[in-house]
């Protein structure tokens, strides 16, 4: 680059705290899990720049900045697996030096802020509004600040007081992470060039809805509003429009299904269009409720069905990316219960069994009670005997669609054979996992479109990878801190009235300004 370019080029500072959390979750969040590679993400200064090309955020802003001819200065980014509250020294460590990166580098012309948008600290709700006002507060109030935020996010009003624009990933499962981080960075660049004048309003509905009706693989009640937020931006007066689904298993006030409409200059527009999405949800607020299917009948169906068939198994209750134990033993028991055959299971959380495992070796038949030991909700731990088929020091490439080009990470791994070959594929992790890519079986020597029944721990991002091999996807009804049945889950901080644990709640549209 010319020195009179690199002179002129708009500096443009970067980085963020990502993480989604389960507060139904015991276990709180550390550093150290910020720090295990697979299972977290701890990215700093080039580091961040070489996601350029991956499926996350930053695989779509690294090129977007080269593109538009910007200086993108990185500071510290820090993603992690879901899980419980985020210890408050965790985050005020990655905080310090995002802000100490980004005191460094000022004067800035901008701020791009990686957020999820659902964080919650040990000692507080709304980690994203505390981050935000921190960097409001040593930016002042006339640098652009633009965050990227996910599909849960849980919308605070300091979020959007503290920010100029917010925009939410239109895909569930999120396979437009990069597409988001490129709208992102060009809206925040033209708003520094003075091409547009971002006007924000947001609308928050006192609605939560389950993960499974958001799912935008099929015509589920949140992507209604969300092909209607697409039209939307394709007015030029439009500069983004969002609608959050909220993440119901954090359970904070302000929890729950927002919108979020950026117009150029035109703040009426932008109330009436966040209102309209708004609308569109609260309308349909009963189709979000989601009837998953008893454990058997899942199981007989998948075991009726026709040879070659590929039934999807989904463990929606205990998704490990909505940050529960992964260690569910419901499914596991009812598929020995039923003697059932080709059959693989992703995956057990159990340390100790794992340990078991590793000191019989390979080959080795062992008897192990298995499962059930984190927070006893997700089924009580099962005797099991089988053979130890394969050890796996547990870190694999992810092929996409989802998260391509990034590593996970789920510490050792054993596959263990329950009823012989051709039985039970039991798959057992020292760290909960989040098994939404065809690698969570081929990497441990297991194919999986050549198996009669896959159990996946997972709410919906599965569908990107197992939705194109699977003769049907069940979501099954087994215990657990992220079960789409609502209405079980012990809430205490989550505003009420709400639907649909007060099925009296009311709501209107904002009087017309
Ligand atoms: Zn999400």
């Amino acid at each position: 680059m010319a020195a009179r370019e690199r002179a002129t080029a708009l500096r443009i500072v970067t980085g963020g705290i990502a993480q989604e959390t389960n507060t139904f979750q015991w276990q709180p969040t550390t550093l150290d899990d910020f720090q295990r590679p697979g299972f977290g993400t701890l990215a700093r200064g080039p580091e961040i720049l070489a996601l350029g090309g991956t499926g996350t955020v930053y695989g779509g802003v690294a090129p977007a900045a080269e593109e538009l001819g910007i200086e993108l200065i990185p500071t510290t980014y820090a993603a992690v697996m879901p899980g419980g509250r985020v210890e408050r020294a965790a985050f005020d460590a990655l905080r310090d030096e995002i802000l100490a990166g980004i005191a460094a580098a000022l004067p800035v012309d901008g701020v791009l802020l990686v957020l999820h948008g659902a964080m919650a600290l040990s000692d507080g709700d709304d980690a994203e509004g505390l981050l935000l006002s921190d960097v409001r507060a040593l930016v002042g109030p006339d640098v652009p600040i633009v965050v990227p935020l996910d599909l849960h996010t849980n919308l605070s009003d300091e979020m959007v007081a503290q920010s100029t624009a917010l925009i939410g990933y239109k895909e569930y499962p999120h396979t437009d992470m990069p597409e988001t981080g490129d709208q992102a960075l060009r809206l925040l660049v033209a708003t520094v060039r003075g091409e547009v004048r971002p006007a924000m309003a947001h609308t928050r509905l006192p609605l939560i809805a389950p993960n499974q009706s958001m799912v935008t693989t099929w015509q589920s009640p949140l992507k209604i509003a969300i092909d209607r937020a697409r039209e939307m931006e394709r007015q030029s007066e439009v500069l983004a429009a969002s609608v959050f689904g909220g993440f119901p298993f954090a359970d904070v006030p302000f929890g729950g299904i927002s919108t979020v409409v950026v117009t150029d200059g035109d703040p009426a527009l932008a109330r009436r269009f966040a209102d309209d999405l708004a609308e569109l949800c609260w309308q349909q607020r009963e189709a979000f409720t989601i009837e998953p299917t008893p454990i058997a009948d899942a199981i007989a169906a998948a075991m009726a069905a026709p040879q070659g068939s590929v039934y999807v198994l989904a463990d929606v209750a205990d998704s490990g990316a909505s940050g529960t134990a992964g260690d569910g033993t419901a499914i596991l028991q009812g598929l020995i219960a039923a003697g059932a055959r080709s059959a693989a299971v992703a995956q057990i959380m159990d340390p100790e069994a794992v340990a078991a495992c590793m000191d019989a070796g390979v080959g080795s038949t062992v008897t192990l009670r298995v499962g059930g030991k984190h927070d006893g909700l997700h089924g009580p731990p099962i005797d099991v005997t089988g053979v130890v088929r394969l050890i796996h020091a547990g870190d694999f490439p992810l092929a996409g669609p989802m998260g391509a080009g990034m590593m996970a990470g789920r510490g050792r791994t054993v596959v263990m054979e329950i009823g012989g070959p051709g039985g039970i594929e039991l798959q057992l992790t020292e760290l909960r996992g989040h098994p939404s890519d065809l690698n969570h079986f081929r990497a441990f020597g297991i194919e999986p479109t050549q198996r009669r029944i896959l159990v996946l721990k997972s709410a919906a991002h599965f569908r990107a990878a197992y939705e194109p091999i699977a003769t049907k996807v069940i979501e099954v009804d087994a215990p657990g801190i992220s079960t789409p049945r609502l209405t079980t889950l012990p809430y205490q901080r989550l505003r009420r009235p709400v639907f649909p644990l007060d099925l009296e709640t009311a709501w209107s549209r904002s009087a017309a300004p």
